[in-house]
């Protein structure tokens, strides 16, 4: 190590401090923001061994950065290794400038220590090139626009870092690398705070306090909370999320939303949040959907959770985009004619089709559907779809058939009222609370202990959000009960080509992909579109859509259904009734194939099997 002169050791001090000042004042505001938000009130520690795990497994292995970009992915690892690896060579090196270098060449671990780092050193510096190309050269869209000169000097810092350090490695450190390392390190720590590489100091605490559940919606905390309105309304999960965003656009690429030229971009969502906080602090009055944030962008998601899926720091979009349907919703600044009426529909019918629940009547007269007594083993759940729509209602007699000839006894409740879930992701948690009240008191009283649903949206309603009010009752899709049973059931002689789309309620939300699957693979070839289990491409129904009204730009359904038939399969398979209603009308609407494929539920092609 180079020998320095008591004025260079006061400059390097000097420097030091003023680096480590200026990062010490920005970030110090960072904390203070988070810090003004107010707590979590659902917010509990929970299960510490599952937490440690989502630490090593998406902080330390980068396993969620590499699985679903892998090469940028897992070159940004290898920096993100690479950093780590010179934490130790980085203390010795600002001790080497007092003289107080504890690492030497001379013993084991010194040797050793070097070596590691400069192998990492190398890693890092292709790795660090490669990303630079990437951002400045083929620039992917989802980077954004326009590309961020921050990102280009913090790159050319950390190559500066490492082509600095191994010189010094092969050749011996002189008093010009030394310093060139230094003055990159001492401009390099202060930018941390003042840009989107804040997440190197934050995202390991956002994985770690994450909420635990994908997409996991919060109860509201008592009469005086009305989800997110203004600055007073954000919790400390929300801003550290916010204040966590890398801006890599993995959201936006994924976001159904985005990808058919609507406004919303969940990538933006998270940045609002953090101009927001910029710009008016956790204690500010001024609304949260205003300057920074859209409200129009806000009731265009779908909840359809890719881009939660895909957040390689953590962030949980859904709960953010539901808050803040919420506050809007609550304080009455949503005004929407379709919103209104499904509203009402909801509290006057309790389904969200708007029928008179006579018409449910008729049609369990009509199928001669048992009504559950408490004798038989499943209560089946309708839900609206598969009580009021007539493609709804195919597919729950189709799987009445199924289950009539696996010899389970089933029954109909003669009062089923919607799960609640459109009032649910759209913010209205007073009509939510109404319906999963009162669905929860006629279970009971039906003694009801097991259901099953074709409907993921009802699935997930009732074992997840329903926890808010009291036991959830235990229930399962349709597609696990006959993946269950299937060897139970014929086998199909076909030459069907199925293309089966994963409904992201079912999918990313439950994660069930194998069982629909094994249902069709009796009856057919099982295909996969381009897009599919965890990142399937949503149908566009979700959080509510389904009852909005014309969408913007290009439709989501018919985006999905372009992809489906250029598979050329002749059948889509389909295990939601709302992505069946979907496709029906995208199908309709003509998608230019010579032969359009056949749309159905995987319960009608498993009774198309039967005996008749
Ligand atoms: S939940 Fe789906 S639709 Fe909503 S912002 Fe995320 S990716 Fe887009
Ligand atoms: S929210 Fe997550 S996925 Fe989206 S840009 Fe930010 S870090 Fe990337």
């Amino acid at each position: 190590m180079p020998v320095f002169s008591p004025l260079e050791t006061t400059l390097f001090l000097v420097l030091l401090i003023a680096s480590t000042v200026a990062f010490g004042l920005r970030f110090g505001g960072v904390v203070r923001r988070i810090l003004q938000a107010k707590p979590d009130a659902d917010f509990k520690l929970g299960s510490l061994g599952k937490r440690a795990w989502d630490f090593i497994s998406e902080v330390l292995f980068q396993t969620k950065v590499i699985r679903e970009r892998p090469l940028p992915g897992l070159a940004h690892a290898f920096v993100f290794w690479g950093f780590c690896a010179f934490a130790l060579i980085t203390l010795n090196h600002l001790a080497a400038g007092v003289g107080l270098a504890f690492l030497s060449r001379e013993g084991w671990f010194g040797r050793f220590y070097f070596d590691f780092a400069a192998a990492f050193a190398v890693a890092v510096a292709v790795s660090i090139f490669g990303l630079f190309v990437r951002r400045f050269f083929v620039r992917p869209r989802w980077l954004g626009e326009p590309v961020s000169v921050e990102s280009g000097i913090i790159a050319l810092l950390i190559f500066v870092l490492m082509i600095t350090y191994l010189p010094a490695f092969w050749y011996g450190e002189t008093k010009p690398l030394w310093w060139a390392h230094t003055l990159a390190l001492l401009v390099f720590l202060p930018l941390i705070p003042h840009t989107k590489h804040l997440h190197l100091v934050l995202s390991p605490l956002t994985v770690f306090l994450s909420r635990g559940e994908f997409a996991h919606i919060p109860p509201l905390a008592g009469d005086e909370d009305f989800g997110l309105d203004t600055g007073k309304d954000l919790t400390r999960i929300v801003a550290l999320q916010a204040y966590s965003c890398v801006e890599c656009g993995r959201c936006t690429q994924h976001c159904p939303a985005a990808n058919t030229g609507k406004i919303l971009d969940p990538k933006k969502i998270a940045l609002g949040v953090r101009d927001y906080l910029n710009d008016f602090g956790a204690l500010s009055e001024e609304p949260l959907l205003g300057k920074h944030l859209s409200q129009e962008a806000v009731f265009q998601c779908t909840t359809c959770g890719a881009c939660e899926f895909q957040c390689p720091v953590g962030i949980e979009h859904v709960p953010i985009i539901v808050g803040l349907r919420r506050g809007a919703v609550n304080t009455g600044k949503w005004e929407d004619a379709y919103g209104t009426k499904l509203f009402l529909a909801l509290e006057r019918n309790g389904n969200a089709l708007g029928f008179s629940a006579t018409e449910r009547d008729k049609f369990i007269q009509k199928q001669q559907f048992p009504v559950f007594d408490g004798t038989q083993e499943y209560c089946l759940w309708l839900g609206c779809m598969g009580a009021y729509d007539p493609q709804g209602r195919e597919i729950v007699a189709s799987f009445a058939r199924v289950m009539a000839h696996l010899g389970t006894t089933f029954g109909v409740l003669k009062k089923e009222k919607c799960t609640g879930d459109p009032a649910r992701r759209l913010g209205n948690d007073l009509v939510f609370q109404q319906l999963a009240e009162q669905n929860l008191e006629t279970l009971k009283q039906a003694n009801v202990t097991k259901i099953v649903s074709i409907c993921p949206h009802c699935v997930r309603t009732i074992s997840v959000d329903w926890k808010e009010f009291g036991l959830a009752p235990e229930i399962e899709h349709h597609s696990e009960f006959m993946a269950r049973h299937r060897n139970q059931l014929p086998r199909a002689d076909t030459d069907d080509k199925i293309v089966y789309h994963d409904p992201c309620y079912l999918g990313r939300y439950r994660g069930v992909y194998d069982e629909p699957r094994a249902v069709l693979a009796r009856s057919g070839e099982v295909i996969d579109p381009p897009r599919s289990r965890e990142r399937s491409f949503c149908c566009g129904a979700g959080g509510g859509l389904a009852f909005l009204g014309e969408e913007t730009g290009e439709r989501v359904s018919h985006n999905r259904v372009q992809e489906l038939v250029a598979t050329g399969a002749n059948v889509v398979g389909t295990a939601c009734p709302f992505c069946n209603s979907m496709f029906r009308d995208a199908l309709g609407a003509g998608t230019g194939a010579a032969a359009p494929p056949q749309l159905l539920d995987i319960a009608q092609i498993a009774a198309a099997s039967l005996p008749k």
